[in-house]
C-alpha cells in the first residue's frame, strides 16, 4: 500500500496539529521551521531560573473539539486552568478584579506541548523555506523536495505571500489578510499590585502576566498594537525603555524596572482573515492553514490544522485540496 507524504512549513500549533493528525493516520510527515524549535508564537525563552513565554500566555477554548482537547491536556499534566482573577484598570483609578473564564496556562514549556501535538512527524528545525511550488518545498540551503502528495503552508499570511510566487491562486486568497504587531518584554520589578495577571486599560501597554516557572518577580509584558506600530523600527533598547517607563507610571512603581528580554512580533495577531479553516489549490496539492486563515488565537489555529488534515484523510487518494 502506498505511504502518503506531506511536507509542512511552520511548526506553530496549526502546522503541528495538522502534522500530528496525518502522522497518526500513517502518513510520512516532514515539518520545516526556520526557528530552533517548535512553537511559533507559543515558543519560550530559557532563563536562568526556567522558561518564560514572550508569546501567547494563555490558551482558551470557546467550544468543542478544542474544549475536550484541553481537558485531555489537563489530564496529561500539560496545561492547568488559570485560577484567580485578572486585575483590570489604569493608573490613578481603582483596579478591578475580573475573572478569566475558560483560560488555561501551560504547565510544561509551550514549545514542548506543541512538539507533543506533532506526534511522529519529523521536525526539521533551522530549516527556512524560500519557495513553494506544486507538491514541492524549496529550502534556503538549496534543497528542492518535490515528491510530496501534499504541501501545507502554516506561516503568518504576510510571510506566506513571499513563498507563493508559483501559486497565484493562493496568493490571491491571502491578499486581504493583515496582521498587527506586539512588542513583548520580560521585566522584573518590586512593589505594584498583588496579582498574577494585569490587564491595562491603556494605549501603550496591554497585559502583564507573572511567569509561573520563575517564581516571584518575572513578568511578561505585552504592548498595545499602537505602541508596537509606533516603535516598529525602534531598537530593543528604545522600545524597552519606553515600555518600562510606561509600566512604572501605570503601576506607580518607586524603583526602576529591569528588562531582561524583548521581542517584536511583527505578525502577532491577524486583523482580518480569509474565510473558513483552510484554503487549498487542489490541482497543485498545496494548502494554507493557521490563524491568518482561520482567525486569531490558539484554538482557531489548532482547529485549522485539524480540519485540513481531516479533509485530506477523508479524500484518501483523491486529495481534496
Ligand atoms: C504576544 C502574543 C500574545 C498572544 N496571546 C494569545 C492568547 O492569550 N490566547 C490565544 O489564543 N492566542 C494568543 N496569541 C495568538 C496565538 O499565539 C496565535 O494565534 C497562534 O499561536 C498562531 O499559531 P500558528 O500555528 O497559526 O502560527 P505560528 O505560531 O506563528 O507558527 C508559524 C511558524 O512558521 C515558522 N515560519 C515562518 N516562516 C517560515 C519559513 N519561511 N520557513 C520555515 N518556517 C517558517 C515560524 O518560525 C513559526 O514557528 C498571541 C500572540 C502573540 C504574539
Amino acid at each position: 500500500m502506498k505511504t502518503f507524504k506531506a511536507g509542512i512549513v511552520g511548526a506553530g500549533i496549526a502546522g503541528a496539529h495538522c502534522a500530528g493528525t496525518l502522522a497518526a493516520a500513517g502518513w510520512e510527515v516532514d515539518v520545516f521551521d526556520k526557528a530552533r524549535g517548535a512553537g511559533g508564537r507559543m515558543s519560550t525563552r530559557r532563563t536562568e531560573q526556567g522558561w518564560a513565554t514572550l508569546g501567547s500566555p494563555f490558551i482558551s477554548a470557546k467550544r468543542d473539539p478544542f474544549r475536550s482537547q484541553l481537558r485531555d491536556w489537563v489530564r496529561q499534566g500539560w496545561v492547568a486552568p488559570v485560577r484567580g482573577g485578572v486585575l483590570h484598570g489604569r493608573a490613578n483609578l481603582s483596579w478591578a478584579q475580573a475573572q478569566l473564564q475558560n483560560h488555561y496556562r501551560p504547565t510544561i514549556e509551550p514549545s514542548q506541548l506543541v512538539r507533543h501535538v506533532m506526534g511522529n512527524a519529523r521536525l526539521h528545525t533551522g530549516s527556512r523555506v524560500t519557495a513553494l511550488r506544486p507538491r514541492t518545498i524549496v529550502l534556503e540551503d538549496g534543497r528542492v523536495l518535490g515528491d510530496y502528495d501534499c504541501v501545507i503552508c502554516s506561516v503568518p499570511a504576510p510571510q506566506a505571500m513571499s513563498l507563493l510566487d508559483a501559486l497565484p491562486l493562493l496568493r490571491e486568497r491571502l491578499g486581504e489578510v493583515r496582521y498587527r504587531p506586539v512588542w513583548s518584554f520580560l521585566m522584573r520589578w518590586e512593589g505594584g499590585p498583588a496579582a498574577d495577571v494585569i490587564r491595562f486599560d491603556d494605549s501603550l501597554l496591554d497585559l502583564a502576566v507573572r511567569q509561573p516557572s520563575n517564581g516571584a518577580g518575572l513578568w511578561a509584558v505585552h504592548s498595545s498594537h499602537e505602541f508596537a506600530e509606533t516603535y516598529l523600527e525602534a531598537c530593543d533598547m528604545e522600545a524597552s525603555t519606553r515600555a518600562a517607563s510606561a509600566l512604572m507610571g501605570l503601576l506607580g512603581l518607586p524603583w526602576p524596572v529591569e528588562v531582561e528580554a524583548s521581542h517584536l512580533w511583527r505578525h502577532a495577531r491577524p486583523e482580518t482573515t480569509a474565510e473558513g479553516f483552510w484554503v487549498g489549490d487542489r490541482e497543485n496539492r498545496v494548502a494554507l492553514i493557521g490563524d491568518g486563515i482561520a482567525g486569531v488565537g490558539v484554538e482557531r489555529a489548532w482547529e485549522s490544522g485539524l480540519r485540513l488534515a481531516q479533509a485530506i484523510l477523508q479524500s484518501k487518494e483523491e486529495l481534496a485540496l
